[in-house]
């Protein structure tokens, strides 16, 4: 049997770190067997679903290169199946008509919920209690003709339980009891959730559903209505939560941007380095090792690594600087230190071109020189972001000056005000005959600080400020070497960082 799998989510808000977890676990299962990967959008809730969510989520999923196989199904389009499922389930007598009127809330009926309520929390209430759920045919159908509305709810058996073997929580069992007998179809004809999903994983041959544990509710009820039908269900994985640090819930509402996929592209994020995060909640193969290729998730991934206690995304809330998960960080710094440079290069090109940093010669005449600048200066950054922030300084003249590094760096030493522009004399003097390299930098470097009888950490430091405006960076001989002779010699002479 080859497997099948889906990611299906309803799209009514951007692809979240939940679901885009779902879509990273289905298709590696998918990849890792051999199977298929389809793409299922559950546009059912017509109140809800926009176009513009689902192009949010298709983008998502893009951005983290997980590729559908088949064409798209849009659940809105197998309407008619559903409905005809659920008259099937009529005609065999699964199934009956609900000819309740659709509640109005008024007071009565409010504090007969608040009753109901009451009543179910000490495990009175009687799923069962439906007037209508044993009509008799006839009267079910003389009703029915006669133009009354009705809902179509399934007939869950009073003795018995549902029961399955999930992949990652093993057996679960819930009492027919506990579930009530639930509506398929609503009474304007809109087929109800679970009853399209059974039908769509029926459809498309689904052998297997990976989805949130907050669905395990939901998969009993689909339970019953396989069983309705005479089918073997799919086999079931469900996925630990991801929690809030507090570990709270994690929510659209609640966190915003923190949980949503785009901010993590808009802010830096190489999407290697976040599938290989995402990967990690709530999944490890049984060693140490945490940067995976995603050949080798693919290669590891299984459904017995995945674990059962929650995950958690650890940002801290309130602190703008720190609205990501530290491990998302580090992970990124991983990735763009020790990528291939010329990987890491198409996407440091769109970074400077949005902020105006770009030229066309970093790809031609100063290749050589670009390359060796980002592989310098990728050693200390964390997002993609930094290249045109940090690093400004290495592509243009307007760059800023951090005022902690004035203070630390120059403030503090005010005989550079004059020594650093001398050490450009000194350089414009020593390099007109000889390159402007590493070893001939340190050379007169270390002879100028003699003379001044200062320490080298004071020259090289005031020096490190004037050319790139910040307090640490690469070794500095890289950087004035890199800087180049003359950028380097009107920096140190310019005094505006003084002022
Ligand atoms: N559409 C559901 C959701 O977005 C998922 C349904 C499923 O995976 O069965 O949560």
């Amino acid at each position: 049997m080859s497997v099948r799998v889906r990611f299906a989510p309803s799209p009514t808000g951007y692809l979240h770190i939940g679901s885009a977890r779902t879509a990273l676990f289905n298709y590696l299962y998918a990849r890792h067997t051999g199977g298929k990967f389809l793409l299922r959008i559950e546009d059912t809730d017509l109140a809800r679903s926009t176009e513009e969510s689902t192009r949010s989520i298709l983008d998502g999923l893009a951005w983290l290169e997980l590729n559908h196989d088949e064409e798209i199904v849009f659940q809105s389009d197998n309407a008619d199946k559903h409905r005809e499922t659920a008259r099937k389930l009529l005609a065999e007598g699964k199934a009956y008509r609900d000819f309740t009127p659709k509640a109005e809330p008024n007071e009565a009926n409010v504090k007969d919920t608040i009753k109901d309520r009451a009543r179910a929390n000490q495990g009175e209430k009687n799923m069962r209690d439906n007037p209508f759920r044993d009509l008799s045919v006839e009267e079910s159908d003389a009703r029915a003709e006669a133009g009354e509305p009705f809902a179509i709810r399934l007939k869950v058996a009073e003795h018995g339980r549902t029961a399955f073997d999930d992949a990652v929580y093993g057996i679960q069992e819930r009492n027919y009891h506990d579930t009530e007998d639930l509506v398929l179809l609503r009474s304007d004809g809109h087929p109800l959730y679970n009853l399209a999903v059974v039908c769509d994983d029926i459809e498309m041959a689904i052998t297997h559903v990976i989805r949130g544990q907050d669905h395990l509710t939901n998969t009993h009820k689909q339970v019953l209505i396989y069983e309705a039908l005479g089918i073997t269900p799919p086999t079931f994985a469900h996925l630990p939560l991801i929690m809030a640090p507090n570990k709270g819930k994690l929510s659209k509402r609640k966190h915003g941007e923190v949980v949503s996929m785009t901010t993590y592209r808009d802010a830096g994020f190489l999407a290697a380095a976040f599938r290989n995060f995402l990967a990690l909640l709530g999944w490890s193969a049984s060693e140490e090792q945490e940067i995976y290729s995603l050949e080798e998730l693919v290669q590891k991934f299984s459904l017995e690594g995945i674990h059962r206690s929650n995950a958690v995304f650890n940002f801290t809330e309130n602190d703008p600087r720190k609205w990501t998960d530290d491990k998302a960080q580090w992970m990124n710094a991983e990735y763009i230190r020790t990528m291939p440079v010329e990987d890491l290069l198409r996407f440091v090109k769109p970074e400077l071109k949005a902020a105006k940093l770009w030229r066309d010669e970093y790809e031609d005449d100063d290749r050589e020189w670009f390359e060796k600048t980002i592989n310098l200066i990728r050693q200390r950054f964390f997002t993609l972001k930094d290249f045109s922030k940090q690093g400004r300084a290495y592509f243009s003249e307007d760059y800023d000056f951090d005022p902690a590094a004035i203070e630390k760096n120059l403030s503090k030493f005010p005989d550079l005000k004059t020594w650093l522009p001398e050490l450009a004399d000194r350089f414009e003097a020593e390099f007109a005959d000889k390159p402007y390299d590493e070893e001939n930098i340190e050379i007169v470097v270390k002879a100028f600080t003699e003379e001044k009888d200062t320490k080298l950490g004071v020259i090289m430091n005031g020096a490190r400020t004037l050319l790139t405006g910040v307090a640490v960076g690469p070794s500095m001989l890289s950087v004035f070497e890199i800087i180049g002779l003359d950028r380097t010699i009107m920096r140190l002479r310019s005094q505006v960082a003084w002022t």
